[in-house]
């Protein structure tokens, strides 16, 4: 029970990777407040979340619009007292080039990826610091630290998520918050098969790319999930301004 009576607020906890972490929370005791736009989704995360004896609420949520943000915090806080963990999750990608990527595609994803996690992080911010404590987690990339085929705009945003975590690690330390991201490789959510159609591959010649790099696979949601609980948790006590990579090795070279 590492997050024992803690209150954590996950963006996206709807699908992959939020969805997996709300679970592992709740499974160590955090109360979570799920967010998403997708309300059936969220329902059903929130359900799981109470079959595990935890608490959790979904609040319907576009990340991307400011008074959403505001709104996920207040009801968090209202339902739970406080806030004591951040997952910035939610994140969109399109795989395109700078001549295939529109001006509304570069909106959307920079908008989602890194604004999104700019606004959660600025609502957030005052109930933390009142309580002089707190732990912000980005879900950056691997692509947030080296460049990628096809990602012009989703390697911007997830660049920028890096350095705004480091950012915000320096500004708030003081004040008792912790700010680290994850850089995660290929994980099997639906955001892979996506972008195999969108790249025009059949799944298993999408696989079969991944397996050049070190542990040649691609990575659970429950993976992802753990390495998020630690930085998260008490044992990450002196991390701050971090990048986390958990890529199997995939940028090692
Ligand atoms: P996913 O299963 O497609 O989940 C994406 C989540 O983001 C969904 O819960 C979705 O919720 C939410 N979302 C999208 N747009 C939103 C918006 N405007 N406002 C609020 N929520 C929004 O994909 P995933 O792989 O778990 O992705 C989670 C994060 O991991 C993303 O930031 C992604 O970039 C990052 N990541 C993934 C991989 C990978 O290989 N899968 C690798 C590196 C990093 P709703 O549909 O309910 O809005």
């Amino acid at each position: 029970m590492r997050l024992k009576d803690r209150v954590a607020l996950i963006t996206g906890g709807t699908s992959g990777i939020g969805e997996a972490t709300a679970l592992l929370f709740a499974k160590e005791g955090a109360k979570v407040a799920v967010t998403g736009r997708n309300g059936e989704r969220g329902a059903a995360v929130v359900a799981k979340i109470k079959e595990f004896g935890s608490d959790g609420i979904f609040v319907r949520a576009d990340v991307s619009v400011a008074d959403d943000c505001r709104r996920a915090v207040d009801e968090t806080v209202r339902a739970f007292g406080r806030l004591d963990i951040l997952f910035n999750n939610a994140g969109v990608f399109y795989p395109q080039t700078a001549l295939e990527c529109s001006e509304r595609e570069w909106d959307e994803q920079i908008d989602v990826n890194l604004k999104g996690t700019f606004l959660m992080s600025k609502c957030a911010l005052p109930a933390m610091i009142a309580q002089k404590s707190g732990i912000i987690v980005n879900n950056s990339s691997g692509w947030g630290i080296v460049g990628g085929d096809h990602a012009v705009a989703y390697c911007a945003s997830k660049g920028g998520v890096v350095l705004m975590t480091k950012a915000m690690a320096i500004d708030h330390g003081a004040q008792g918050i912790r700010v680290n991201c994850i850089c995660p490789g290929d994980v099997e959510t639906p955001m892979l098969p996506q972008d195999a159609k969108m790249r025009g591959l059949k799944w298993e010649d999408y696989l079969a790319g991944c397996a050049n790099r070190p542990l040649a696979r691609i990575g659970t949601v429950e993976e992802i999930a753990k390495a998020v609980l630690f930085l998260a948790s008490d044992d990450a006590s002196f991390m701050t301004g971090a990048a986390l990579v958990v890529d199997g090795g995939g940028t090692a070279d």
